[in-house]
């Protein structure tokens, strides 16, 4: 499947089913998600049909991502932005009655996992962006621990070289606040954390980073990094987050033997 802005980008091909329920409490406990206290619900979200044997996994449950699950037959779909966020609009209307009337027509289940795939130690989004980008970590930071903080490992000898790396593996071009030629030495503290985390950078510097990245940057963002020295890279939110997900979907296939494919939908934000 190519069609411009959808690309299935990874495919595991197996026969075997996995019971919806059992999928959902496997999940729970791989994720331990009564820990957290989230802004959404964390597991089955959307009720398909019992047996799952094609599983689609993808960033965001957009109309595209649901459009492409049903070409793809698949029985249930994994995200790790999916609906039902706190203070939202709860009729079902417009947007949310397109995708819950497409989703209930085909029969396919939404699996979301918001906070619980940010931070799990190995399949998480921070643990996945590290494994990609080359950052060593060995700290938490801010509240709930939601920051990682480390190193980089070697071959990055300045910020700019850090940029050039990110432009290279994520494919995207980030926003650097800071100044290319500042040396990161083997021992300089990086901070990081994906998606829309502009908020933590003020937790960041309180913990040491002389480098923070995350997804999204804000206004009062750029100055609160300009003003402290600690230098700012914004690599996009969906572009940060496309690995935790992809990852878990891996794990579910390798454990339960089932067909799973990955479906990014580009989003340059
Ligand atoms: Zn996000």
């Amino acid at each position: 499947m190519s069609k411009g802005l959808i690309s299935e980008q990874g495919k595991q091909q197996a026969d075997r089913i996995v019971d919806r329920d059992h999928l959902s409490e496997f999940l729970a406990s791989e994720l331990q998600i009564s820990r957290f206290r989230d802004y959404c619900p964390n597991g089955v979200q959307v009720e398909g049909r019992s047996e799952i044997k094609v599983l689609v996994s993808g960033v965001t449950a957009s109309l595209a991502l649901l459009q492409a699950a049903v070409e793809l037959q698949a029985d249930a779909i994994l995200v790790h932005h999916g609906y039902f966020w706190r203070g939202e609009d709860m009729r079902v209307i417009g947007q949310k009655q397109r995708r819950l009337k497409l989703l209930l027509e085909n029969d396919i289940s939404l699996f979301a996992y918001h906070l619980p795939l940010d931070m799990h130690p190995q399949l998480g989004n921070n643990a996945q962006l590290a494994d990609v980008l080359g950052l060593v970590p060995d700290a938490r930071f801010g509240d709930d621990d939601l920051g990682w903080l480390g190193t980089v490992d070697t071959g990055a000898a300045t910020l700019g070289d850090l940029a050039a790396r990110i432009e290279q593996r994520l494919g995207r071009v980030p926003l650097l606040i800071g100044d290319p030629a500042q040396k990161l030495g083997a021992s300089a503290r990086v901070g990081w954390c994906t998606g829309a985390a502009q908020n933590m950078l003020g937790d960041a510097i309180a913990a040491g980073a002389r480098v923070y990245l995350s997804g999204e940057i804000s206004e009062p963002t750029v100055h609160l990094a300009r003003e402290s020295g600690v230098a700012y890279i914004a690599c996009g939110h969906h572009a940060t987050e496309r690995y935790g997900v992809q990852a878990l979907g891996r794990h579910i296939a390798q454990q339960f033997g089932i067909t799973h494919h990955f479906v990014d939908i580009d989003n340059p934000v």
